[in-house]
């Protein structure tokens, strides 16, 4: 039986990849790049020595070109395409697993220094200068309903200069806020630990929420595990330097930028606002109506990424029960969306139907274009959530009788 789903209860899950940040500054000097773009010259040429001195000496000299030219046959502004997560995958198993001697452990370890600290200052920079008309980081934000979230995958600070166009930013922001740090806000019951508090908390509070997933270039940690501005980390302004050259206020240590490297064995179990985040992200996927992915191309070595895409899929726990009744919506926007070694990713993971309206199976619409998504599907959503919240304001203003109707929400593709 078709218990029926009032618009209220759907929701939404927009997912953001590195092409959304492309994206929105492709028409830039310089975009922020692709995962296999950051060797071009152009970003070499631009970043590499450094606006924060961090290194003064060329790039030849560096410990990254030595491991870039021997290990991955890098030649500069020759053969550029050289994939950033295999370079720090590369670093991190050979540190990791294979011996190596003291000079080269050397290399290695100054080479992973070099490599992330051009990527910060890089993104860090980039991200600045970026395009403020119809991109997605603005239109994702307007377009979104209470209960709506947005998760990005990026490490860019694009998603800050557009949370105050989300209508519900004054209500999110709280949450946005414990969720870096728990014990800022008030301490309710001491018996109850503080994450436990902040969960019921967000839970409870029936609000979308704008997460983080891999960290950002704009929020910093303190290096020591055992103080609390480790698990902790606080939100830098534009402008400064990147964290590295900064040091801790609770105890002095070195300040690191709180970021997940993009290698194979990164996970969010690494520390608790990566972890907290990421579980909150699950809650959030598994009894969200519709899951829209933007610019994500799905690599291989986001295992712990792709399991909680994968639990969008109707839960085991609620099999025939009200759960699988929702009607799950994916929406995929990605330029390879017609390829089919694309497509048959996303059958690995979502099985999706794109035939017709099925109760048990994810409902999927691709888009190609970008811009195609933008005008059908957010541009009315943005129409509809303005009107809405005016809606409410005039409800709230006049209790008693609930004259003012909800509006039927825009973008009924799935039914047609
Ligand atoms: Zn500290």
């Amino acid at each position: 039986m078709w218990l029926g789903h009032t618009a209220k209860d759907d929701y939404r899950v927009y997912l953001l990849g590195a092409g959304a940040s492309y994206h929105d500054t492709m028409t830039k000097r310089l975009p922020l790049p692709l995962a296999n773009q950051f060797f071009e010259e152009k970003y070499l040429e631009e970043f590499w020595r450094s606006r924060s001195n961090l290194v003064d000496y060329p790039f030849e000299d560096s410990n990254l070109h030595k491991i870039l030219k021997h290990s991955f046959g890098f030649i500069r502004k020759e053969r550029t395409a050289v994939n950033v997560e295999d370079v720090f995958s590369f670093l991190e198993v050979y540190l990791s697993t294979y011996n190596s001697n003291t000079s080269t452990r050397h290399i290695l370890e100054e080479a992973r220094r070099e490599l992330l600290i051009y990527l910060i200052d890089l993104i860090r920079m980039l991200s600045k200068d970026r395009n403020v008309e119809d991109t997605i980081h603005n239109l994702v934000l307007m377009s979104l309903g209470k209960n709506d979230s947005v998760f990005t995958f990026n490490w860019d600070v694009l998603i800050d200069y557009s949370k105050e166009l989300d209508i519900y930013w004054k209500k999110r922001e709280p949450v946005y806020k414990s969720i870096l740090n728990p014990y800022s806000g008030p301490l309710v019951n001491e018996e109850k630990t503080m994450e436990w508090h902040y969960r019921e908390g967000v839970n409870k509070g029936d609000i979308g929420l704008i997460l983080r997933l891999h960290g950002g270039v704009g929020l910093a940690h303190c290096a020591d595990q055992s103080c609390p501005g480790n698990a902790t980390p606080i939100e830098l302004y534009p402008g400064t330097p990147v964290a590295e050259f900064d040091s801790c206020s609770f105890c002095g240590s070195e300040l690191k930028s709180m970021i997940l490297p993009p290698f194979v064995h990164k996970t969010y179990r690494s520390n608790r606002f990566i972890n907290l985040q990421a579980r909150l992200a699950a809650d959030r996927i598994k009894s969200a109506t519709e899951l829209v992915i933007i610019g994500y191309s799905f690599p291989e070595s986001d295992y712990e990424a792709i399991t909680l895409l994968r639990l969008f899929r109707p839960n085991p726990d609620l099999f025939a029960g009200m759960s699988d009744l929702i009607q799950r919506k994916l929406i995929i926007v990605n330029p390879d969306a017609e390829n089919p070694i694309f497509q048959e990713k996303l059958s690995r993971i979502f099985s999706p139907n794109t035939e017709k309206w099925k109760y048990d199976m994810i409902n999927m619409k691709l888009y190609y274009s970008t811009e195609k998504f933008l005008n059908e599907d957010v541009k009315p959503r943005v129409d509809w959530q303005l009107k809405e919240y005016k809606n409410e304001r005039e409800m709230n203003a006049r209790k008693s009788s609930g004259a003012a109707g909800r509006i039927t929400p825009p973008v009924d593709w799935w039914e047609k």
